[in-house]
């Protein structure tokens, strides 16, 4: 059969580890041998980012500006000792905040739904998106511990000079005080980002602060999403017949765990952070969600939600068998894919990413399955396989989807 052509390249980051292996094996079996990849290549593998000072980061997320769509594998972000380990000349810097700074983007991250593995909450029959706003609020704090007695207050001195003040607390003993901060130019950005997505996904849309308590910054995210949505969202999401929905944190907490699943959920940072987790530990593994980073203007970063899976790369370095889930790396690639196919306008693209992921599900609902999954699913026959077996098995599936 012919291979599948492509037009624009997509942008490839191949990264570290365990997920490096797993890339190269999803290029051989899965990908290469049904389409004409074209790809423009950057190898953000720690040696090469050390090698070129980090540029390689850099030139890589220009690259997505430019094409447009990319896919990353997972890479490690360095601590002292893969300092040492890799003999590197500094400490560089996490190569998703170096992206993400660049695209200035937001994190959609969801659950991959299949039988055999169901979440802990009941009643989730389809799943839920979490976005997740990646700049500001406690990840960007400043904080003091105070020891004793004395008055703690917010100031604010303009360009021009002009000063506000506002007393935090009169201190009468030791205690602590934080400093936060966002910008409205980050804001309106997540908002944009997380309409967008809605309308490219069909989805309603859940936004939710503690505005009540924080009558000025929670109450700014909140004002700002409905500006935007008034202003340019609404009339398009009336035609599609989805819904913008704000409520308070508190009350959409209560509402998640009895609804069925099936929306966006927008969170601020750290709620973001903490209902990700919460969200992919229900669900039952994190190599079972997908993570697309979304620019305002446009711009696509898909990659797994997990890490290199260091554990494993040391067990497959030593000769032994591994059996690592390649399912959130292979649906990086078709996510990729597919986006590259809608641009593009190529039905055939569009029509294998949906038959790749396809074929995997049907692999695991079958039985055939990694161990992270045999240990939790509810199916009788599993059978645990190994890395490479995992993704022939699937490949079997694949010839045939794709006859
Ligand atoms: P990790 O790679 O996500 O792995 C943590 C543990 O989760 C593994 O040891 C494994 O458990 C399980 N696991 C994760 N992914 C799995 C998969 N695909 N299949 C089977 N089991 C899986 O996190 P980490 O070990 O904390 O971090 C390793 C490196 O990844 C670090 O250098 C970190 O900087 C980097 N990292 C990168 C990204 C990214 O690029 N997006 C994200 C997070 C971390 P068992 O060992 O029990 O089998
Ligand atoms: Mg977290």
């Amino acid at each position: 059969m012919a291979k599948i052509e492509m037009k624009t390249p997509l942008v490839e980051m191949d990264g570290d580890e365990m997920t490096r292996i797993l890339w190269k094996m999803i290029k051989d079996e899965l990908i290469l041998p049904f389409v004409d990849l074209k790809t423009e290549y950057y190898d953000l593998g720690l040696k090469a980012r050390n090698d070129s000072d980090d540029k390689i980061t850099f030139d890589a997320a220009e690259a997505t500006k430019k094409y447009g769509v990319a896919v990353k594998c997972a890479t490690i972000t360095p601590n002292a000792a893969r300092v040492e380990e890799y003999n590197l000349k500094q400490m560089w810097k996490s190569p998703n905040g170096t992206i993400r700074s660049i695209l200035d983007g937001t994190v959609f991250r969801t659950p991959i739904s299949v039988k055999g593995i169901e979440p802990n909450v009941k009643t989730w029959v389809k799943p839920i998106t979490l976005a997740r706003h990646a700049y500001g609020d406690v990840y960007k704090n400043s904080e003091m511990k105070i020891d004793g007695p004395g008055k703690a207050e917010l100031v604010f001195t303009a360009a021009d000079g002009t000063v506000t003040r506002e007393t935090i607390h009169e201190f009468d003993g030791p205690g602590i005080i934080q400093g936060i901060h966002n910008t409205e130019k980050s804001i309106k950005s997540f908002a944009r980002c997380c309409f967008n997505y809605a309308i490219d996904e069909k989805k309603d849309i859940w936004f939710a602060t503690k505005d009540t308590i924080s009558k000025k910054y929670d109450h700014t995210f909140k004002d700002i999403f409905q500006e935007i949505f008034d202003a340019e969202y609404k009339a398009k999401f009336d035609e599609l017949g989805i819904e913008y929905f704000y409520t308070l944190i508190d009350d959409a907490v209560a509402r998640v765990v009895k609804a069925e699943g099936g929306f966006i959920w927008a969170c601020k940072n750290y709620d973001g952070d903490v209902m990700s987790d919460m969200v992919s530990s229900a669900c039952g593994s994190l190599a079972m969600m997908t993570s697309v980073l979304v620019s305002p203007d446009g711009k696509y970063e898909y990659e797994a939600a997990h890490g290199t899976v260091q554990r494993h790369y040391y067990k497959h370095l030593k000769g032994e068998k591994t059996s690592t889930n390649s399912v959130a790396t292979i649906f990086a690639w078709s996510g990729a894919l597919r986006k590259r196919g809608e641009l593009d306008n190529i039905p055939e693209l569009v029509e294998y990413a949906g038959n790749l992921e396809k074929a995997t599900l049907e692999t695991i609902e079958s039985g055939k399955m990694t161990g992270d999954l045999a240990r939790i699913t509810s199916l009788e026959n599993a059978e645990t396989l190994g890395s490479e077996e995992f993704i022939l098995a699937i490949k079997d599936r694949l010839n045939e989807l794709q006859k």
